[in-house]
C-alpha cells in the first residue's frame, strides 16, 4: 500500500463518510467500504464543529487512540461497565470543545478480526465511553489480525487518514494523542504531530524517542490548542 501522506493542498470534502453501511444502532452508524478497511464510527449527535481556521498552528483535528489514552486499558474488554477514563480525558475533550476543534478517535481493536468482539458490543463500548469522556466526532478502528497485513493498523496510516476524510482536514493540520510508538508511528506516517502522553505501560525508550509528550490529556490538548479564549481576549 501507499504509505505517503497525501500532500496536496486541494480542500478537503467535508463528512467524506465511507459508502457502506455495516451496522446502525440506537447512538451510530458504522460504515466499512470494504473487508481491508476500517471501520469508522460517526455519532448520530455528531455535531462536530466546522473545522475551525487554523490559528498559530493550531491543529484542526485532535484524533486520540483510545485504550491506554482516553480510557484505562482492559485486554479484550467486552463489557461497557469496566470503561474507566483516563485522568483529565473529560477535561481535554472539554478544552477541544470550547477551541472549536473537533475529536476523534484512532484504534486498533483485533479482537473483532479474531471474531472475539462482535461490532454491537465494539459500539457498545464507543457509546459508553462517549458518555463518560464526551461526545467525539468519529471513530475510525482497524478491525484486522496483526498478520493481515492491512493499511489501517497502527502504527499504518490508515485510520488517521480514515478519521480526516470524516473531518474534512488533511493530516498534517491535524494532531494524533496516543501512549505508545504505534501512535506516534501513525502519526508520522500520515505526516500529523504526534504527541505522547506516556502511561505505566509506556516504554521508557518509546518516552525518550516521541517528538512531543505531555504529563496527561489535559496537558496535551493546552500545548497543542493553547488555553481556551477569554471573553473579550485574543482569539
Ligand atoms: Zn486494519
Amino acid at each position: 500500500m501507499n504509505s505517503q501522506a497525501p500532500v496536496e493542498s486541494a480542500p478537503v470534502a467535508r463528512s467524506a463518510r465511507p459508502a457502506a453501511v455495516v451496522l446502525r444502532t440506537a447512538t451510530a452508524t458504522w460504515y466499512q467500504d470494504g473487508p481491508a478497511e476500517p471501520l469508522v464510527r460517526i455519532p448520530h449527535t455528531s455535531s462536530a464543529p466546522c473545522a475551525a481556521v487554523p490559528a498559530c498552528g493550531r491543529p484542526r483535528a485532535v484524533l486520540f487512540d483510545r485504550d491506554g489514552t482516553l480510557v484505562e486499558d482492559v485486554p479484550h474488554n467486552t463489557d461497557p461497565g469496566r470503561i474507566r477514563p483516563r485522568p483529565s480525558a473529560r477535561e481535554a475533550l472539554a478544552a477541544l470543545r470550547a477551541a472549536g476543534v473537533p475529536a476523534g478517535v484512532v484504534s486498533n481493536q483485533p479482537d473483532v478480526g479474531r471474531g472475539l468482539l462482535r461490532l454491537t458490543q465494539l459500539d457498545a463500548l464507543h457509546a459508553r465511553m462517549e458518555a463518560l469522556v464526551g461526545p467525539l466526532a468519529v471513530t475510525a478502528v482497524c478491525p484486522h489480525r496483526p498478520q493481515d497485513g492491512c493499511g489501517c493498523r497502527k502504527p499504518e496510516p490508515g485510520l488517521v487518514f480514515a478519521a480526516c476524510r470524516v473531518l474534512g482536514v488533511r493530516p498534517p493540520e491535524t494532531a494524533v494523542v496516543g501512549d505508545i510508538a504505534a501512535d506516534l508511528g501513525a502519526a508520522h506516517r500520515a505526516g500529523a504531530t504526534g504527541v505522547l502522553v506516556p502511561n505505566t505501560a509506556t516504554r521508557a525508550a518509546e518516552t525518550r524517542a516521541a517528538p512531543r509528550t505531555a504529563a496527561h490529556l489535559a496537558a496535551a490538548v493546552r500545548a497543542l490548542v493553547g488555553a481556551p479564549a477569554r471573553p473579550g481576549g485574543p482569539t
